[in-house]
């Protein structure tokens, strides 16, 4: 079969289950509350006959939004069909050298998979014992640097001046910020783009203004670097969020009370989980996002909890990955569906 051997053969990302039966789902970090009233607006505010035609490729109605928000200039954004289609033009459009790129060996699993499919070279460096990002591993030359803060799944969110300095060591590379949790803690790099004319700042608004199903993504860096990143995303596909999404998009980041008020209970929550689990024996990472990453007590073993939790229901994530294989990612979602995880998890471990 000859022409196998021109086929792109890849190993792909493998998402979070999406089960269609009624169940508890802690395991894709999604938001348990819905999406700004804004939102149904704009969508119901749609003009029908529009469709016929193409929407805006520069999406600025979006893109002027997200600037206005963010006090930045429109041409200093970027928007995609969610961060993961962001982050793909990003691999595509900044790591074309030869050097290899670097990431934390445990990070979004997706980075790795980008670098294969795009075949850039890159090296991961490992966390250190407490699972924090070492900045020196990121001071010799390379080819780029992408580190996700707050890291995922781990949760631990670094200080700007942590991200300020891995920047101030890699004046010759693009540095990418994933902020797809920012908006739960940690500190945001923005305001670093001014300063650095080599960095990008990822955001979502699957997570923390509960978009996921609308698939919108979005990054900042100067225009200079947006400008590399338009004219590869005009090279693939020119029109990549549609038009209810641009509209959706906009309502939604344009009602920050909404967003504040979704974002402060989730928050609330994962600080009474936190202690929950703590009280059941759970070894928790203190969290900067919207999940806790967690170890269950001796004598459990954490792929044997998920199990069991997806016996009453309970979706939460589990990684057979080396170094983090003892671990559970759960997702925080509303206030009664956390009792009823720690309900489910006392029954579990009989003390
Ligand atoms: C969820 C997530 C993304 C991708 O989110 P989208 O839904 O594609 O916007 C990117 N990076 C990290 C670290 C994430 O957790």
């Amino acid at each position: 079969m000859g022409f196998e051997d021109n086929i792109r053969k890849v190993t792909p990302y493998t998402p979070g289950e999406q089960p269609e039966n009624k169940v508890i789902k802690l395991n894709t970090n999604e938001s348990p509350y819905t999406p700004s009233p804004r939102v149904m607006e704009a969508l119901r505010g749609l003009d029908w006959d529009r469709l016929r035609l193409y929407p805006d490729p520069a999406m600025s109605a979006l893109t002027e939004s997200i600037a206005d928000h963010y006090g930045v200039k429109p041409s200093e954004v970027f928007a995609g069909v969610g961060s993961d289609d962001v982050l793909s033009m990003c691999f595509l459009t900044f790591f074309a050298g030869n050097r290899p790129v670097l990431f934390p060996d445990i990070t979004y699993s997706f980075y790795d998979v980008w670098a294969e499919v795009y075949r850039i070279p890159y090296e991961t460096r490992r966390l250190d014992e407490d699972f924090r990002i070492v900045p020196s591993d990121y001071y010799g030359p390379n080819g780029g640097i992408v580190i996700a803060n707050p890291n995922a799944p781990t949760g631990i969110g670094e200080s700007r001046e942590f991200i300020e300095d891995i920047l101030e060591h890699n004046r010759d590379s693009v540095v990418i910020v994933d902020e797809a949790y920012i908006d739960f803690g940690a500190e945001t790099a923005l305001p670093l783009i001014e300063k650095y004319d080599n960095l990008i700042v990822v955001r979502t608004m699957s997570k923390s203004r509960a978009m996921a199903g609308m698939r919108i993504g979005y990054c900042f860096g100067n225009s200079r670097l947006i400008g590399f990143l338009n004219d590869v995303k005009y090279s693939v596909n020119s029109y990549t969020l549609n038009l209810p999404s641009i509209a959706a998009g906009k309502a939604a980041i344009e009602d920050s009370d909404h967003f504040r008020e979704i974002v402060g209970r989730i928050k609330k929550t994962r600080e009474k989980t936190a202690v929950e689990l703590a009280e059941l024996g759970f070894a928790s990472y203190p969290s900067d996002t919207n999940f806790i990453f967690t170890k269950p007590p001796e004598g459990y073993k954490a792929k044997d909890i998920f199990l069991r939790l997806k016996e009453y229901g309970i979706y939460v994530r589990y990684f057979d990955k080396e170094r983090i294989s003892d671990y559970l990612r759960i997702t925080i979602g509303t206030d009664d569906e956390m009792h009823m995880l720690i309900h489910i998890l006392k029954e579990i471990i009989k003390k």
